[in-house]
């Protein structure tokens, strides 16, 4: 038995910090980009992606800006006409076309860019995007499996329903964590930690794009490794950690700060939630049992 898992690769860079989509005055954002920026890097944020609603911020706009020590990411969320997604590390908008798979084929012609699917569960009917088109859809990299601005409005900001669904069947898709920022009160409250090999714009997307980062509202995981067929998790700050494998399927649970367990025999993919207080949580990239 073999693990496929993203995070065999954890020397020679470091963890980074970073929100993928907050929004500025450029579309419905309350904030300014620059201090969209100083507030990020105020908390103490590693890179950041200013994602206005069909409206790129291009590497030349940045030039214009002060990262305040960020590594700042091109890009935009498409979102017109249809489900929104993250077009990240782009300089070119992709016309937002009804037909999503086709607006995903375009983006990812935009060598070195990634899209993500954003919160599938906002809306009154939850259903901002259904789970068949997240089902037929190729190409895409992952999906927000937390949104914080949902938090605060309608439907589930959680979307990890979507994500086991598709991961048992499957499909190899990463769950990314983003604050949605539109006003200040919004700002940190979910985030992305990257392992990335160079503290750049490329170091950073590949690590997204290769799942070496998890998911974080406010728990740090300090160790993730595989010894065989072993996985070992360690967080500061979990009260509960808890392995969910196949149609989201609780299989292991420990009241505390590290879990070390084999690999259940059969299942397809396991992934890890370490569980901290006030409902904060960080979420492991999927575990997969090779061929
Ligand atoms: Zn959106
Ligand atoms: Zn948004």
């Amino acid at each position: 038995m073999h693990i496929e898992h993203s995070y065999s690769d954890l020397v020679g860079g470091a963890w980074l910090r970073g929100n993928l989509h907050a929004h500025s005055t450029r579309s419905d954002g309350r904030q300014p980009q620059q201090v969209v920026i100083d507030d990020y890097a105020a908390l103490g944020y590693d890179f950041l992606m200013l994602a206005d609603h069909d409206i790129v911020t291009t590497d030349d706009d940045l030039a214009k800006l002060d990262g305040r020590g960020m590594v700042l990411i091109p890009g935009y969320e498409i979102t017109a006409n249809g489900v929104h997604m993250l077009h990240v590390n782009s300089n070119i908008c992709i016309e937002p076309l009804r037909d999503r798979q086709l607006v995903i084929s375009l983006a990812l012609e935009v060598p070195g860019s990634l899209v993500i699917v954003n919160h599938p569960n906002w809306e009154a009917s939850f259903t901002h995007c259904r789970h068949d088109d997240l089902q037929a859809w190729q190409g895409y990299c992952g999906i927000e499996i937390y949104n914080g601005l949902v938090d605060c409005g309608e439907g589930s900001a959680l979307a990890t329903d979507h994500w086991d669904r598709l991961l048992s069947r499957g499909r190899r898709a990463w769950g990314f964590a983003n604050d949605d920022l539109h006003d200040r009160p919004h700002c940190g409250a979910a985030w992305n930690m990257v392992y990335a090999k160079q503290r750049t714009v490329a170091g950073v997307v590949d690590a997204l794009a290769k799942g070496r980062f998890y998911a974080s509202t406010g728990v740090t995981i300090d160790r993730i490794a595989v010894e065989g067929t072993r996985i070992t998790i360690e967080s500061r700050d979990a009260d509960r950690i808890a392995m969910y494998g196949r149609h989201q399927r609780r299989l292991a649970r420990v009241d505390g700060r590290s879990m070390s367990i084999e690999y259940p025999a059969g299942e397809p993919y396991v992934r890890f939630e370490c569980l901290g207080r006030g409902g904060r949580c960080a979420w492991t990239q999927p575990f997969f049992l090779a061929e």
